[in-house]
């Protein structure tokens, strides 16, 4: 049995009976089957269909949110808007899969040459508990359009979500198995991604699944595209909007209760502002309302599991005792932990070193842009930096300098349907969404005609 527990309240919420692998293999057989004439539909026949299921996600919001919350405890405010998201990615992809994959004519010496974009199979997806909607419709919606066939393999703490979204390829009338949810553990993977008929795996999540999940992908010689950790820097220079930035830093770090990716989790400050912005930054925090997820008012919910939490718990206490210093917050309930501001973090200390995968923030300060630039690029993940100044021009000049895969000035790096998503270094490889992501998962065919 693979149990799913409210983080809030202690309580079981569901309870599904795993897979054996004669289940593994009939899904896989159907998934097969299914491939092979939903490979020959038409784009507009997909984009009906992922049109209607994202008016069945809209339509049913709630219904879903509903769940999301009491599975992994986030906000139910937060849980609607990202199912809103995930309507909104189908919708993309629904309008523009068919004009991202048409024929890529080259001029050369043939008389005429191309390139066409084909569905490769099924692909797997290993998918993480922190959006449990997003970050499989993100990657389903394209691969569906493409023409592929979708299994996951959500975490084990939202298998409720899991079915929720199956649920909904159904409703919105998707022929049988387009897409499936596998009920295993993570132990069942690896022949999973053996098994022949697979063709490519996706896996959202930590270093150690994604280093796992890659290493038997490579012996098998499939595609992987992976999206981990983050430890995303917040810099800020010297002429910014104080408040208004204050703002989208708080949001950067703290929406979600800290469980994203590309979370703002370092807070780098120019040396003559740090006392200001720090004033405005805490008074901002502070006022962050924390309390039961089901409640609209919560901002704040719990972390997705109590050891989540414990972990977090550890990364503090360890940057405490190398000499940084607390501002706000410190204490966890259970799955709770406080919002939390931490000063003089230096470069070797968890916080600063780590994912910190929950509301807490380290702060640095530097003088000089290019202390800032040292500071960003000394951390092993690379999936996005936020720079805020007034000079465009300056922001201009010093992005080549970030390793990231993302750079956002004067915003919190979001992810957006129309744009790439990925990292670089320790954060993984590939992209989600946009054409790029599109393109990930299909067989770019060289055609040739003398
Ligand atoms: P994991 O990376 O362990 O879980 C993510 C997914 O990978 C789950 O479906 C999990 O399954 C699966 N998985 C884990 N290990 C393996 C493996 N060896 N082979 C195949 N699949 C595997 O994340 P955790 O829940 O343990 O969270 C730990 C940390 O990971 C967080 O604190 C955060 O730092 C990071 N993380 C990053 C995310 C991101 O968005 N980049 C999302 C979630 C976590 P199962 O649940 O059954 O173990």
């Amino acid at each position: 049995m693979i149990i799913s527990k409210n983080p809030y309240s202690g309580e079981e919420i569901s309870k599904i009976k795993e897979f054996t692998k004669k289940d593994i293999e009939h899904a896989l057989v159907n998934a097969e089957k299914r491939f092979h004439s939903w490979k020959s539909t038409s784009f507009n026949e997909r984009a009906e269909l992922l049109q209607a299921l994202a008016k069945e996600l809209k339509q049913n919001s709630r219904e879903y949110a509903t769940d999301i919350s009491l599975e992994m405890g986030k906000p139910i405010s937060q849980s609607i808007a990202e199912i809103e998201k995930c309507a909104w990615v189908c919708e993309y992809y629904a309008e523009n899969a068919e004009k991202q994959l048409s024929n890529e004519i080259i001029k050369t010496d043939a008389s005429e040459s191309y390139v066409s974009f084909e569905p490769l199979g099924i692909i797997l997806a290993v998918m993480p508990w922190n959006y449990p909607f997003w970050q499989v419709f993100r990657f389903a919606a394209p691969a569906l359009m493409a023409g592929n066939i979708a299994v996951l393999k959500h975490a084990s703490n939202v298998m409720k979500s899991a079915a929720n979204i199956q649920k909904a390829f159904e409703r919105a009338g998707f022929p049988q198995d387009c897409f499936q949810s596998l009920v295993i553990g993570s132990d069942k993977v690896e022949a999973i991604i053996r098994d022949s008929r697979v063709k490519a795996v996706t896996l959202t999540g930590s270093n150690p699944a994604g280093s796992a999940v890659a290493s038997v992908a490579g012996e098998e010689i499939k595609k992987t595209v992976l999206e981990l950790g983050g430890s995303n820097a917040l810099v800020v220079f010297e002429d910014t909007k104080l408040t208004e930035t204050v703002k989208t830093c708080v949001m950067a770090r703290f929406q979600n209760t800290g469980q994203s990716c590309i979370a703002g989790k370092r807070l780098l400050l120019h040396k003559n502002i740090a006392e200001d912005f720090l004033e405005e930054f805490t008074k901002q925090v502070r006022e962050l309302k924390s309390g039961d997820p089901m409640n609209e008012e919560t901002f704040i919910g719990v972390l997705a599991r109590e050891d989540l939490a414990k972990d977090i718990e550890e990364q503090v206490q360890k940057s405490l005792d190398m000499g940084a210093e607390i501002i706000l917050g410190g204490n966890r309930d259970s799955a709770y932990y406080e919002p939390s501001i931490l000063i003089n973090v230096k470069p070797g200390m968890p916080v600063f070193e780590e994912e910190t995968f929950g509301p807490v923030i380290g702060v640095t300060t530097f003088k000089d842009e290019k202390e800032a630039i040292e500071l960003v690029n000394h951390s092993k993940f690379g999936l996005g930096v936020s720079i805020f100044t007034e000079d465009l021009d300056f922001a201009r000049k010093i992005i080549p300098q970030f390793e990231d895969g993302a750079v956002f000035i004067n915003d919190l790096v979001k992810s957006d349907p129309r744009l790439p998503f990925g990292g670089t270094k320790s954060s993984g490889y590939g992209r989600e969404l946009s054409e790029h992501g599109i393109r990930e998962f299909v067989n770019r065919k060289t055609v040739y005609f003398k």
